[in-house]
């Protein structure tokens, strides 16, 4: 996954605005790649809860580049992230993330405690919870 990071950074960082006067001047190289890894990882692991990815990141991130680049910052960021998306969504549905942890269900039993079903890919709930994500895409619309 850590790839469509690296593209992202790879393609801002001739436009990162460093300090000179700072300590490191490397600093905000460092802060855009961290930014980059975390959006990638949250997509990675908690996509249904990341509501607005290349929009959560272009924030994270836009501080470190002149005004000028901001447009072509956030469209080169929305691209990579697009492209991780749709892999993900693409992933073999074995019961775990790509990281190895195992998928579970969004929604919670009656009891409260969260379901252990395995969700299905394309909106995070199991068969049983389906009515949620229509419920969900209702409030969205
Ligand atoms: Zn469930």
């Amino acid at each position: 996954m850590y790839r469509f990071s690296r593209a992202i950074y790879r393609e801002l960082s001739s436009q990162i605005v460093e300090d000179r006067h700072g300590l490191d001047p490397r600093a905000n190289h460092e802060r855009v790649l961290r930014a980059c890894e975390a959006a990638i990882e949250r997509l990675a692991t908690d996509r249904h809860y990341f509501a607005k990815p290349a929009r959560t990141l272009f924030g994270d991130v836009r501080a470190y580049f002149p005004m000028a680049s901001q447009p072509h910052v956030l469209r080169v960021i929305e691209r990579y992230l697009g492209f991780a998306d749709e892999l993900l969504r693409r992933q073999p549905q074995n019961g775990y993330d790509i990281y190895g942890n195992p998928l579970q269900c969004r929604a919670s039993t009656r009891k409260g405690t969260p379901c252990q079903r395995m969700p299905l890919p394309h909106n995070g709930y199991c068969p049983s919870h389906q009515h949620l994500a229509d419920t969900e895409e209702q409030l969205a619309a």
